[in-house]
């Protein structure tokens, strides 16, 4: 017996990430593999790194993707920044803070948490008195678009109070990058890393960061070696950094950089500032098919992501049933709740290319026949008709 090929099935992705891919980034992949020190494949990571400046709003010379997923990108950011001893303020409001901590410890730092609830912004205020209390602090951290939770902290302030206190940031842009506004040299970010499968929807596996040139010198005048030799940027920078001549370090992937560099293209075609709005429009239609059904979100609306949509489970419904039949009955995938919120809401996301009209459709359509299927106690026959009217 041999084992048959892979197929798998086609699937609308609202969930958390990955998002869909679109089909222009899927024929790039399959373009022919060529070597990653080839003049032609080194005239590619130059025009990517100039479309991720673009994606990012930055200058910054130090712009490329890590090849690896967007946990890869956070870590390199923390390794190249964070020193042995280093105080980190690191504000935690769902999953990924706490995976900030874990880094910082693990670099050898002093995390100082500042915590708000699952489901809201940054406080402003409580990162204030963190700041002053710690006026040593080197360095502070914290995610702009929250995806355990939908909820979108205020990172231009954030920044402004960061360097107030003398302190570079690092922030999480895994889910924000391409879905909502974020503007790396205006907003004054030191340091940002993202994903690919999210707001890009291209296919997992890469992480796009930025560094200015304060949080570069710091990475450069290190007085300890970077504890990973694989995110070191002293060391990539030898194959991603400026000029025609590059060193090998590891072998780049290819082909999904191939993808990469397609998905950026297409942000270019449609214009970053209209993909911002897209997503704003989907969410809006989305919204108005959700409530409708009686369905509410758990982010007040000044914090809301458009691009993920955390919504409470009514009261009854089993939430596993529910997004095993949407899957097996539609092909329509959407997340779960994570840590504190397992069991208590959905995460229908809307990112890059999944943020389109016949998603939102086919999702508010499908999820309201499972749910009065299931006799759930939600409003029926008038949620399809506002998704019309909004879309
Ligand atoms: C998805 C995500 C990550 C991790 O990215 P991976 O590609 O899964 O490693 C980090 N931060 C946020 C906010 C995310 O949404």
């Amino acid at each position: 017996m041999t084992t048959p090929s892979f197929n798998p099935p086609v699937r609308t992705l609202m969930g958390p990430g990955p998002s869909d891919v679109h089909p222009r980034i899927l024929e790039a992949l399959s373009r022919p593999t060529i070597g990653h020190l080839d003049p032609v494949f080194v005239e590619m990571m130059e025009q990517t790194k100039g479309l991720l400046q673009y994606a990012f709003q930055t200058e910054n010379q130090l712009t490329m993707p890590v090849s690896a997923p967007g946990s890869a990108g956070m870590e390199t950011c923390f390794v190249n920044l964070v020193e042995p001893g280093d105080k980190v303020i690191v504000c935690q409001n769902g999953v990924f803070g706490g995976r900030m901590k874990e880094n910082v410890e693990r670099c050898g730092g002093t995390p100082i948490m500042v915590e708000d609830e699952w489901g809201k912004a940054v406080d402003l205020a409580k990162v204030e008195a963190a700041l002053e209390q710690n006026s040593d602090a080197a360095i502070l951290a914290f995610v702009h678009a929250e995806t355990s939770t939908g909820a979108r902290s205020d990172t231009k302030e954030l920044v402004e109070l960061a360097h107030r206190h003398d302190c570079l940031t690092i922030v999480d842009s895994v889910t924000s990058l391409g879905g909502c506004e974020l503007k790396v040299d205006e907003w004054g970010i030191d340091s940002i890393y993202s994903g690919t499968q999210k707001c890009l929807s291209c296919t997992p596996g890469i992480a796009p960061v930025s560094f200015n040139k304060r949080a570069l010198e710091k990475v450069r005048n290190r007085s300890s070696k970077v504890q990973s030799w694989f995110l070191d940027l002293n060391l990539v920078m030898g194959y991603w950094g400026s000029g025609q001549k590059r060193a090998y370090h590891h072998t780049a992937p290819v082909n999904a950089l191939y993808g990469l560099h397609e998905a950026l293209c297409i942000l270019q075609d449609e214009g970053l500032e209209n993909a911002w709005m897209r997503h704003n429009k989907m969410h809006n239609a989305l919204k108005a098919g959700l409530e409708a059904m009686g369905l509410t979100f758990i982010v007040d609306e000044a914090h809301r992501l458009p691009q993920l949509n955390a919504v409470s489970i009514p009261e009854g419904v089993d939430d596993a049933i529910v997004r095993s039949r949407l899957l097996s009955e539609y092909n329509l995938e959407i997340g779960a709740g994570l840590g504190a919120l397992a069991g208590k809401v959905w995460r229908i996301g809307l990112m890059g290319h999944s943020a389109r009209a016949e998603n939102i459709l086919l999702c508010v359509g499908a999820l309201e026949a499972v749910l009065s299927d299931m006799n759930a106690p939600i409003n029926t026959g008038a949620a399809l008709g506002r998704v019309q009217q909004a879309l």
